[in-house]
Order: structure tokens, then sequence, then C-alpha cells
């Protein structure tokens, strides 16, 4: 036997023999048991299958040579420690087969209960309870019901009906109240329903009982809700779940036996304490299935003082070893207490920090440990305003939580409502079953969207997310009727201009408008909460952890900012310079009627003049930046979008002609306008005549920019100020377009700057293919690139940015083509492969050349570990996401040893 054990492959673990850092292997649930055996707590004894055996029967369709055997070995080996053989009539050894996957899938796959249970072992299993026939059948009756439903795809309702009829037989609503012969009786109903359903009687050798068991936990891994959460939260299809086959001990042997959850923490807030519920006299399921009341865990100190106390002394001893939060099952049978289950918790983004700014306090992990334990989405979560729950809201249907934020308004449900409304300033929440993309105008217009069917890459949550707009979808409790033009939940009917609110955190929603607050988080980044002086252990957590983030970080981080009260407030969110400062909105508003001159200019002279005109304004806004950001560089972007973008829509103004003509007015000016529109239409405006290209084209409009932005450095720096401007290029793809703004460039800032001492630095924007792919070329005609990702990507993969989410987005991530758009996290195989070889080639051509990035990729999480990663300078993002990226910079800088923040 030994000899042969050393040439198969290992396919079952006891518990003494795992540990918990081989979750990969023994699956989450197999390595916190053998770790709490090994800590010597009181767990059942018990053997772990691993998820190599099951990926070996899921890809074969079989159990892999040697399995059964191992299996046998370990059961007689378990049999020999309990002192009992499985299905014995008189001493029956009876297991749980319990599923575990590496990560956490709650509710997805299957546990089976008192596996070894048959006609003749349950009298044994009475015997053994002192005579308690009631235990017995009521530890058969559920075997029948657990294996019927898991294992032989027996629906479950069928036993729900047989215990509600047992029960209403009986005039009673407790199933405390049956007694063994009711028990005896539903069994014998289960064993029917069971028959009819699967053409057999229900298996009565133990070991049979077992193999199906394991094998159903196995094929649970491909059920279709497995594969969907799978889907939804981003776990690799091919992990396999592995198979736990515990020793039994009983909650359900009376009332000095019981079951119960707890947390070592409260994983809402983070604050210490003893959470947990407990019933008495019951199994497994339980407690979580409702059927009864539970009580609080605090009441078990009064039941059972012993096990009270020793589960406590556990709790502290689980968290000082995993150094977490831990959340934990157990059982008391008979007054001994048993631990049938630990994993580090799951928690709220707030309590995320709470915690881990505690564990240092506590001295159990260091700062480095702490920034590791929370991540940018908790933090992002935690900036958004939230509502004021502290009155009577109770929400009427909960839904998932599929784009952030805190939407009230008026109900309406069809998209041309919601845009009418809102054109009124109204604001107002889109409720569909679903939407679609003729949904997209509503959507724009809404204040929030709500579905009643799908999940969180659905086109409702998809584009809702792209548009950073709150939604809430897949609320099935809501029943939507689109011609009435009402939704009925919990016996509400809501109609068209009702209020409701919904929460895109928790995917909750209320009837009525409930308040909202300002998040305390964006306070304190505001500066108004000081966080050494409240009393706010979310602040101070904050706090810390951000101060440790901002020490460990390579990447700088700047903010894009078009104006100087965003270049402010960005500044307080800790911003180190503006990486993009868009220069478009500087030809809007009362400017407009400058840029048709310029476009309209007849001759170089008229051209000349609007220039001109155009000069001191464009010079002004520039000197409110510089000021704000007094000696922080800043980049500024030539102008980038087409011109025609200045001017009225070619539809409206050719209307407008018409309807002027028609009553004889003059239109001169009119229809020159309509025939430079139309001149300057074009099929691609985004691939059209736009960044460099326009520079290139129209004379004098460039220049004129490079010296507002020279004259207004030199100004600031005149009054005692510092200005560092960067001056960038953008849509290059040829280092001769480059070369030719730049000669200009040069002569106008050496004339300007003079001696002021002022310097001005020329670059480029990286985001064609082409110019990432002849970078080595580029970078000898510029000091800096920053990379435009959202421009690259678009041209990457030839998306239309603003047609694709909407039109098809949604399915490409339902097909798994991509987990995310790759519009919100950066490509890195494809689009970031450009990046890199671009950083790469640049920065050989010209050491020291400066990297960045600008564009909404700079605040995305994984994003900013990539650009770390691929050794940018800084990143960019609008002012919000700054703190996010400042926090995912000094995680990216920090080795990671830890465990996975999933
Ligand atoms: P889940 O992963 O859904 O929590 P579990 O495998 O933990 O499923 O089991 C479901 C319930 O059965 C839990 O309450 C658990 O504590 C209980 N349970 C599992 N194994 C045993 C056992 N050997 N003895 C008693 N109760 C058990
Ligand atoms: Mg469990
Ligand atoms: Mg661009």
């Amino acid at each position: 036997m030994a000899a042969q054990e050393t040439v198969e492959h290992k396919y079952v673990y006891d518990f003494a023999e795992g540990n918990k850092d081989l979750k990969d292997l023994l699956g989450g649930k197999g390595a916190n048991l053998a770790e709490m055996t090994n800590l010597g707590l009181p767990v059942p004894p018990g053997f772990t299958i691993t998820t190599e055996a099951c990926k070996a029967y899921l890809t074969t369709g079989r159990e892999p040579d040697g399995l059964a055997g191992q299996i046998e070995a370990h059961l007689e080996s378990l049999e020999r420690a309990m002192d009992r053989r499985l299905g014995d009539p008189d001493d029956p050894l009876l297991v749980s087969v319990r599923s575990g996957a590496k990560f956490s899938m709650p509710g997805m796959m299957e546990t089976v209960l008192n596996v070894g249970l048959n006609d003749r072992s349950v009298v044994g299993l009475s015997a053994q309870a002192g005579g308690n026939d009631r235990f017995a059948w009521d530890s058969y009756r559920r075997l029948i019901q657990m294996f019927g439903k898991t294992v032989c795809e027996v629906p479950g309702e069928e036993f729900e009906h047989a215990l509600d009829e047992a029960k209403r037989a009986k005039g009673t609503k407790n199933d405390l109240d049956l007694d063994a012969d009711d028990l005896r009786g539903l069994v014998d109903a289960y064993k029917q329903i069971f028959a009819k359903h699967t053409g057999r009687e229900f298996p009565q050798e133990p070991r049979e009982q077992l193999d199906l068991a394991i094998r159903a936990v196995f094929d649970s891994w491909n059920a279709e809700r497995a594969i969907l959460y799978r889907r939804q939260e981003r776990i690799p299809a091919d992990l396999g779940t592995a198979v736990n086959v515990v020793s039994m001990v009983f909650g359900n042997l009376g009332p000095d036996s019981g079951t119960g959850v707890a947390f070592t923490r409260d994983p809402g807030s983070g604050a210490q304490g003893i959470y947990g519920d407990y019933l008495a006299n019951a199994q497994g399921e339980d407690v979580v299935a409702g059927i009864r009341n539970t009580v609080p865990l605090q009441e078990l100190e009064r039941l059972d003082k012993t096990s009270y106390d020793q589960l406590l002394g556990i709790m502290a001893r689980l968290e000082e070893h995993y150094k977490d939060l831990c959340d934990i099952e157990f059982t008391i049978e008979r007054g001994k207490l048993w631990m049938l289950q630990t994993r580090v918790g799951k928690r709220t983004a707030a309590a995320a920090f709470v915690i881990a700014g505690q564990l240092v306090d506590e001295g159990l992990i260091d700062l480095d440990e702490a920034l590791h334990r929370v991540n940018g989405a908790q933090l992002a979560q935690l900036m958004f305003p939230r509502f004021q729950l502290d009155h009577d809201f109770q929400p009427v249907a909960t839904g998932i939580g599929a784009s952030p934020g805190a939407a009230s308004g008026k109900v309406v449900f069809t998209s041309a409502r919601a845009v009418e409304l809102a054109a009124e300033g109204e604001a107002v929440i889109l409720v569909r079953r679903e939407t679609n993309p003729d949904d997209l105008n509503g959507m724009i217009a809404a204040k929030g969207i709500l579905t009643s069917r799908g999940g969180k890459t659905s086109h409702a949550a998809v584009v809702a997310r792209g548009m950073g707009k709150t939604c809430v979808s897949g609320a099935d409790e809501i029943e939507v009727n689109v011609p009435a033009k009402t939704f009925t939940v919990g016996g509400h009917t809501v109609g068209e201009g009702d209020v409701v609110s919904i929460d895109g955190t928790t995917g909750k929603v209320y009837l009525g408008e409930v308040p909202v607050m300002p998040s305390e988080v964006v306070q304190y980044f505001e500066g108004s909460l000081d966080p050494e002086h409240i009393d706010n252990p979310l602040v101070r957590a904050v706090h810390r952890i951000m101060t440790h983030a901002d020490a460990a970080r390579r990447l700088r981080v700047r903010t894009n900012a078009d104006t100087g009260a965003d270049a402010a407030r960005a500044r307080r969110f800790g911003a180190e310079g503006i990486g993009l400062c868009r220069t478009e909105h500087m030809f809007l508003g009362d400017r407009r009627e400058l840029v048709e001159r310029l476009i309209l200019a007849s001759g170089e002279r008229e051209r000349e003049d609007a220039l001109a005109a155009l000069l001191p304004l464009q010079r002004a806004d520039f000197v409110e930046i510089f000021r704000e950001m007094d000696g922080l560089p800043v980049t500024v972007r030539l102008i980038d979008p087409p011109l025609h973008e200045f001017l009225p829509p070619l539809e409206q103004l050719a209307v407008n002609v018409a309807v002027a003509q028609e009553r004889g007015e003059d239109v001169a000016k009119e229809e020159a306008l309509l025939s430079a529109v139309r001149r300057m239409h074009e099929e691609n405006p985004m691939l059209g005549l736009r960044g460099v290209r326009l520079g290139l084209v129209i004379p004098g409009l460039f220049a004129m920019q490079v010296r507002a932005i020279a004259e207004a450095a030199v100004a600031v720096v005149r009054d005692g100020g510092r200005a560092c401007p960067e001056i960038m290029v953008p849509l290059v793809g040829a280092v001769q377009e480059l070369e030719t703004v730049r000669a200009e460039a040069e002569k106008i800032i050496a004339e300007v700057v003079g001696d002021s001492g002022v310097e001005v630095l020329i670059g480029t924007m990286i985001e064609v293919p082409r110019a990432a792919l002849t970078a080595g070329q580029i970078a000898e005609a510029a000091e800096f690139f920053s990379f435009g990702t959202n421009d690259l990507t678009q041209m990457g993969w030839g998306f239309s940015r603003d047609d694709v989410e909407g039109a098809f987005f949604w399915r490409y991530l339902e097909l798994g083509i991509f987990g995310i758009s790759p519009f919100e996290s950066i490509d890195a195989d494809g689009v970031g492969r450009l990046v890199r070889i671009a950083a790469e080639e640049g920065r050989a051509a010209r050491p020291g050349l400066k990297l960045g990035v600008c564009g909404e990729h700079g605040g995305d999480p994984d994003s900013v570990h990539f650009f770390h990663e691929v050794g940018l300078d800084y990143v960019s993002c609008s002012p919000f996401r700054v703190p996010v990226a400042r926090l995912e910079a000094g995680r990216a800088a920090i080795s990671t040893t830890g465990s996975d923040s999933r």
C-alpha cells in the first residue's frame, strides 16, 4: 500500500496534513479546517479531497485513478479515530460532504449532511443519542431532503411541501413540534418523492451515498448559478472545488445543543465586539435559513456559559492567528463546542479601513499590511454621498449595486419621458425591466437607473458605470408594468412621478426621498475634518493609511483640471500637478463668436485679428491655473477637437438658414457659417482634422496658444509666483509633426520668456498606435510623453468610445471577451503593450524622458498598478479620483506577501 501511494498522485489530505496556505489545493474551507485542527481547536475529524481531483473529474467525466482507494483509506482511518463505522446499524459514523473552493462562493455549491443514515442505522443513531428517536428521524429526513435535492436534482419545493403538510396535519408552524412518529412518516413521504423523481429507491448503501455526494459536489462547480456568480465576481472558471468529508456533530440533540455563526468584529462598521447568531436545538443551515428566530450570540452566555467562554477564547485566538476579522460556524453538541468553519470574513468598505487601522493599533499587523488590506475601489465607495438612513427608511427591494452613488427622483418608465422631465429640471429615476441601446438618451437624462432584471454585466449596469451614473440592477422583487406605467413591490404600487431613492452601492431601493449626506471621507480630504481631533474611527483610519500610501508610493499623482477651481480642489485632494489641462473650454461660451470669426476668416488679416482677440483671454485662464498650482507642473494640451465642434450643428444651422430665407431676412452670415460647417463635415471626426493636424493646417492657432502659456507663466513669475508649464501636442503620429510644431513654439517661447527664468517643456501625447511604435524617434523631439489611453484604446481596438458601450459591450462582457471594459481598466495585453513599448523605446532614446498618463485609466486601481510596473513617473486623473490613485500607487509600491484581498 505504502509503495503504491508513493507513485500515485495524492488526492486526499487528512485535516492534520493541511494548512491555511493550501487554498488552491484544499479550497478555503478545507485549508482553514486543517489550520484550526493544527491549532488544536475542537474540529470534528475529517479529510479533504483536492481541487485537482475535481478538475480531473470535470475534464474526463470520471473520478481519477486512485481516488477511490485513497478515499477508502482515509475513511478507514476516520472510522478508527471515531471508533465508529459508516453505516453501522448499531453505532453509525455519519459525515457531512461539503464543497469548498479557493474563493468563497456563498450558497453557490452544495453540502450534504448526515451521510451514512439508512433504514437500519437510523435506529443505531437513536440508541447512540440515548434513545432520542426524534433526533434520529429528524436527521434521516434531512439527509433524504439534502441528498435528493443536491445529488439527484429532486425539486426542493416537493420536500418543503411535504414538511408543511406534516406541520399542518399537526396544527403547528414549528418544526420542533413534530415528534418522532411524525418524522418517521415524513421520511416515508420523502422516500416516495425521491423514488418518483429519480426512478429508484433512496440509496441505502452508505458508501454509495458518500460517492454520489462527492460527485455532486464536483458537478456543482459547473452549475449555472455558480458559473454566473464566478463571472460576476471575476473568479477564474478553472479552479474547481475541493470536497470536505467531516464527521457529523449534532446541534439538534436537544436544548443543550445548538448551532451558530459569529464574526470577531462587526463586518459592517469594523467596531470591536462579538457579533453573531445562535439557534438552540438546530442543525446546520437552520441558522441562516430563517426558519426559526435566532438569538444574539450574547444570549449563549446565559444558556451555556462554559461553551460561550470557550468560544470567545477561540475567537480571540483565531483573530490573533489570522491577524484579521474572522467569521466562523460552530455547533454545540450537548454542551461540547465544535468548530465547523472559519475564514477571513467579508466586510464593507468602511469596515475594511477601520479594521486595518485597529489591527495596526493592536500590533497585529504593520502599516504595509494595513495598506495591502484596503483598496481603491473601497475608498471610491466611501467618497460617494450616502443616504442618511437614521429615520424610518426601510428598503422595499434589494438588487445588485451596479454603479455606486445615491440618487432620488421621480419614477419614469420610458426613455422619452425621462428626457422630457429632465428637460423641465426634474430629477428622474428611469425604471425598466432591463435596458437596451434605445434607452440611452433616457439613461443620460436620468439621475439613476433601476432595473428588475440583469446583473453586474447587464446593459444597464455597464452603461451606467461608463457614465458614472447611479444604478441598481436586477431588483427582482420589483414587478415592472411599462404599459400601465407602474411597478409593484411588496404590496406597494409606484406610478410615474412618484419619488424613489436608489443606492447603487448597496443595491437597496427606498420609497420616497431619502436625504443625502456628504461623505466624511470627502470632508476629510477637503480639509474640513481634522483627523487628529475628531472621534470618527473611519476618518482616522483613512488618514493613517493614506499617509502611509503617500510615503510608500513612487508614482506621482496629478489631476486633469481645466479651471482654477478644479485645480484648487484637486490640490486639496493631494494632486501634485496637472497632467492634463484641456484648452477646449477656452473656446466656448462668449468666446464662440471669436472662434466663428477665426473659422470664417477670409484672409490672413481677419484670422490674425481673431487670434489676437483670443490671446488675452487664454492668457488669463492660464494665469489663474498657474497661480493655483504654484510651483507644481501644469501640462497644457494644445487644442485637440475638430474646430467644427465649436460651431452649431449642421442640421440646426440648415433649418435656421431656410427659415430665415423664407422670411426674407438677411442670412449672409449664417450662410457663410453653414457652408463652413459643410466644408468641415467629416465622416469620422475622431480620425479627422483634429489635434496636431489642426495646428499644422490653421496658421497661428498653436502659436497663439503657446504665446498665451508662456506669457501667463512669465506674468505669474513676475508677480513672485512659480509656474512650471509643459506644453503638450496632441495626436502626434510622426516625429515630423512634432518637430514642425516645436520649431515654431521654441521661437515664441524664447522671445516671450527672455531672462524671466521661466522654463517651458515641450512634449507630446502618445495616443495614436503609430506614435507608440515609433516612440524612439518621437522622443528625440519630446521632453515628455503623456499616454492618452482613451484614444490609444479607441484606436488600438478600433472601438468608437461614444458608441460601443451602449451598443454591444454588455454582450462582450457576458461572453467574457473581456472581464471589464477596456475604457475602464487598461487592456494590459494589447493597449498596455503599446504603452510598454513606447516607455522603453522612448527612454532608450532619451534617458530621463518624463512619462505620465492622462485619461480616466489614471484613476483606475488595476491600471495604476500596471503603470507603476511599467515605470511611469506619474498618473493623472479627475480630481475625485486623486485619492484613489494615491492609495493604489502606494499599494503597488509595497511588496505584497499577505493574503488575497478578494
Ligand atoms: P456553506 O459553505 O454553504 O456554509 P457548509 O459546508 O459550511 O456550507 O455547511 C452547511 C451547514 O452545515 C453549516 O451550517 C455547517 O456548519 C453545517 N455542517 C457542515 N458540516 C457539519 C458537520 N460535520 N457537523 C455538523 N454540522 C455541519
Ligand atoms: Mg459554511
Ligand atoms: Mg486624445
